[in-house]
């Protein structure tokens, strides 16, 4: 077994589920929305926002009816939720226009929509589509370069740099058990190494 499979396996193991597996079997409309209001927001925070809102408004059509204020005040205590809540409003009018109201299943298709990025729509194909792809968050960024993974500078090249060195058959694995880790014990500051069960397989905890 290589390292990139043992770190994974045991990963594995102290996975509890994430946001996203929590908003697994909701249409893949609001799969999307879940996903781009949980950028740059805790999920503890994101969570009940999300699940109050789709009881009010779950389709395209609903939130183009909703007016913005009343849909800004819907999402107040998320990061950005401004701007969060204009995207929706016009990435829904672009479903209606251009996709009979479906969320596209591409990458290409997807990041064509307003407030959507790379990670956002791997994280898609990843969760909502079953596609093999590797969605690189601020968490799988920092980590992978902390493993030794890749050395790299921004998210963008570390999901070039992962494509490369892990097989295909691993990439769904590492957003869901890294942003996890990420929560849990790989912290931003200060990451709890001594209790980490991967510490042996990991550069950074060499190197200190
Ligand atoms: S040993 Fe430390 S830096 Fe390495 S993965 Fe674990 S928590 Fe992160």
């Amino acid at each position: 077994m290589t390292n990139y499979q043992k770190v994974l396996k045991i990963l594995e193991k102290d996975h509890q589920e994430t946001m996203l597996e929590q908003f697994s079997d909701r249409s893949k409309f609001q799969m999307l929305i879940a996903t781009m209001l949980s950028a740059r927001t805790k999920d503890k925070t994101t969570i009940p926002i999300v699940i109050k809102m789709f009881k009010k408004w779950k389709t395209p059509q609903d939130f183009l009816k909703v007016p913005l204020l009343e849909l800004e005040k819907e999402l107040y205590g998320i990061g950005f939720y401004k701007v969060k809540a204009k995207n929706i409003k016009k990435l829904s009018q672009q479903l209606v226009d251009k996709f009979n109201s479906q969320v596209p299943e591409t990458l290409e298709g997807m990041i064509s929509l307003a407030g959507v990025g790379r990670k956002t729509a791997n994280c898609m194909l990843n969760y909502a589509f079953g596609v093999s792809a590797i969605a690189v968050d601020v968490h799988v960024h920092r980590i992978s370069n902390r493993l030794g993974w890749v050395k790299t500078k921004d998210p963008e090249e570390t999901e070039e740099e992962l494509m490369k060195v892990l097989p295909r058959r691993l990439w769904s694995k590492v957003n869901m058990l890294f942003v996890n880790h990420g929560q849990k014990v790989c912290l931003p500051i200060k990451p709890k190494c001594k209790e980490c069960k991967v510490k042996e397989y990991c550069k950074y905890y060499q190197k200190d």
